[in-house]
């Protein structure tokens, strides 16, 4: 009876409203973006994710002299931290699965452009076509630690780092037992678990022609990453010039998409996919979305059309200017 009681009273204690864990915020600049990190929990939960971006980043950076990306880079061949030799080979398989739109060799040709430095400029074709040659994935290899680049080579993760990022801090979080949180890493979030009130947390997509969002989906445990030409670009003579490069042709992606979601369980997925996409546009996307599982996907196209895909029909929601929009489903089959 005494037991019951105590039950009875531990039950009651949760349910009061005062009982909920409390939000521990922080916000972090780094990977060249602003980072918010929400955890209903304790608050070192939240000064460990903290620590591990920085960790993070000081590996994986391509610009920051003696990371694992600048040592390999410097020398061909470096050995590296086992988590970025684990990366490495994610982003690997991400190539191949892409077809080498997501190429992590691309780095030479960002680099002529500006990208990274900030010095931009539209490369002539000549010296194009002499820095694709070095633009090869395959030729990449991971013993164990060791990453090895074929001659003249460069790596870049810049665009499967952030997704990764969201993924080590929620397995970190969800270790800790953690059963609520939500970490935004600019423009790659990642749920954990639920919102605390039990309900699903619900995701803005930014709209890519302003300030706004253009619709919402509701996950659970689950990434929203986000790639589009608005993020970091140039313009020259009136042309935009985007931070994403086709490696086919060594020249900004200019596929028709203005932007793209992936949602999907894996930020790193997700974060790969949502760069290569964008590079492949509507129809490659389509086409990928139906011979893979696993992920799902909202395009937005430089005419304004939005176009999702059939596991998120009951979970988008279009809000402000899009309310009136027509949204199409891509189904399978
Ligand atoms: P963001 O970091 O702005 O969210 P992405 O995840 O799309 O954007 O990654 C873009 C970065 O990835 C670029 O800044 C560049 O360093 C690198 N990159 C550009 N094009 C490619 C590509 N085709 N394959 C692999 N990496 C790329
Ligand atoms: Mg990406």
């Amino acid at each position: 009876m005494k037991r019951a009681a105590a039950v009875l009273l531990c039950l009651a204690l949760l349910l009061l409203p005062g009982c909920a864990p409390r939000a521990r915020t922080s916000t972090v600049y780094a990977m060249d973006t602003v980072m918010e990190l929400t955890a209903y929990g304790d608050r070192a939960l939240v000064d460990e994710a903290v620590t591990l971006i920085h960790d993070l980043e000081e590996h994986l950076s391509v610009t920051a002299a003696g990371s694992d990306i600048a040592r390999v880079n410097a020398e061909g061949h470096a050995d590296v931290d086992p988590g970025t030799a684990r990366l490495i080979s994610r982003a690997l398989d991400l190539c191949k699965l892409t077809d080498g739109v997501l190429d992590i060799t691309v780095y030479p040709v960002v680099r002529a452009w500006g990208f990274t430095t900030g010095k931009y400029r539209v490369p002539e074709e000549a010296e194009i076509g002499s820095l694709l040659e070095k633009v090869d994935y395959t030729a990449v290899t991971v013993h164990g630690e060791r990453v090895t680049l074929p001659q003249g080579a460069m790596l870049d993760l810049g665009a499967v780092a952030k997704g990764w990022t969201g993924d080590r801090i929620a397995s970190l979080w969800r270790e800790a037992g953690l059963k609520s949180g939500l970490v935004n890493l600019g423009g790659s979030v990642q749920a954990i678990g639920g919102k605390p009130d039990g309900g699903a947390w619900r995701v803005g997509i930014r709209d890519p022609f302003s300030e706004e969002v253009l619709g919402a989906v509701s996950v659970r445990d689950m990434a929203v990453v986000t790639s589009g030409g608005y993020q970091r670009y140039f313009e020259e003579n009136g042309v935009r010039y985007c931070h994403i490069i086709d490696p086919a042709a060594g020249r900004p992606a200019d596929s028709g998409l203005a932007s793209v979601t992936v949602i999907g369980p894996e930020g790193v997925v997700c974060d790969g996919l949502s760069t290569a996409v964008y590079v492949m546009g509507l129809e490659r996307a389509e086409k990928l979305w139906r011979e893979n599982q696993g992920f799902d996907l909202v395009l937005v196209t430089d005419s304004g059309e939005v176009f999702i895909t059939d596991g998120i029909e009951d979970s988008f929601t279009p809000m402000g200017d899009y309310e009136d929009t027509e949204i199409q489903v891509i189904r399978r089959g």
